[in-house]
């Protein structure tokens, strides 16, 4: 299950009646960020029962199937192939895209606004977000607000940064878990203290346990015990969301899960560290 923390926090907007029209998903590899959408979109559309959201789509109905092998005439994928066969490019034409073009995007809107063939919502997933040239994302700006309904849309990207900020702003944004370089396995008993005390301060001065988890460690080993501290508290926020799935608790992790990818990006560890100890 490549969705993990994502899932609570789809499972925690759907029992919130608050399925976004239009998410982001940040982080991960291109085959995570990828899995991580075609199995929302398998959770949407799973026919084995129940909604596929708390333990996850069957994976065995025709539904799950052809999702996954992305074969179903209600979940369209953009990247430069099939952007290159909506617009009927030639080959030497196909192999020199190097963004999403408007023509493409308005097809995929149109596609949109009819009722689904056979599944009960439609999922347009835009693979590589950061392609969308300023022209095609004006073209998506007012479906991704104001989607019709019966269809969302998952923008995926390695770098939010890039995606245009207009286009950015109008998704729920959804960090994916993912592997920490230089994380210890082991579990440190001071780091679980950590997280044990941050969880129940309840409103302390998040400052002055920042400044102590922090204190007397070189700026290396610093990002190492934070990277543990953030592995082991959204595990423990994970356990709480799964007992109530607040939207407030969606928020924690959520807080908790950018953290982490902040983290990797060199962002200061004493702010992350505040501001994860503030948001809990
Ligand atoms: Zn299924």
């Amino acid at each position: 299950m490549v969705l993990g923390q994502t899932q609570n926090i789809l499972w925690a907007d759907l029992r919130a009646g608050r399925v976004a029209e239009s998410y982001l998903l940040v982080g991960g590899s291109d085959g995570d960020r990828r899995a991580a959408a075609l199995e929302f979109a398998q959770s949407l559309n799973c026919q084995g029962g129940t909604l596929g959201f708390r333990e996850g789509p069957c994976g065995d109905c025709s539904s799950c199937h052809r999702i996954k092998e992305e074969n179903h005439p209600d979940v369209f994928r953009l990247d430069f192939e099939s952007q290159g066969n909506l617009l009927a490019l030639s080959p030497e034409k196909k192999a020199k895209q190097k963004e999403y073009q408007i023509d493409a995007v308005r097809l995929l809107v149109e596609r949109a606004y009819l009722s689904p063939l056979e599944a009960r919502e439609k999922i347009f997933i835009i693979d590589g977000a950061e392609r969308l040239s300023e022209e095609s994302a004006n073209a998506l700006l007012k479906v991704l607000e104001e989607s019709p309904s019966k269809a969302h849309w998952l923008l995926l990207t390695c770098n939010p940064d890039q995606v245009i900020p207009t286009v950015r702003s109008r998704c729920r944004k959804i960090p994916l878990d993912f592997p920490l370089s230089g994380a210890r396995d082991e579990k440190d008993p001071e780091i679980e203290k950590w997280v044990q005390e941050s969880l129940e301060r309840k409103g302390k001065n998040a400052i002055a346990l920042a400044s102590r988890i922090l204190a007397d460690r070189k700026p290396g080993q610093q990002k190492k015990d934070l990277a543990q501290f953030l592995k082991v508290l959204s595990g423990k926020m994970e356990e709480r969301l799964r007992d109530d799935p607040s939207i407030e608790n969606v928020g924690k992790l959520e807080t908790i899960l950018q953290s982490q990818i902040d983290l990797e990006r060199n962002v200061s560890p004493q702010l992350l560290c505040e501001t994860v100890l503030f948001s809990l």
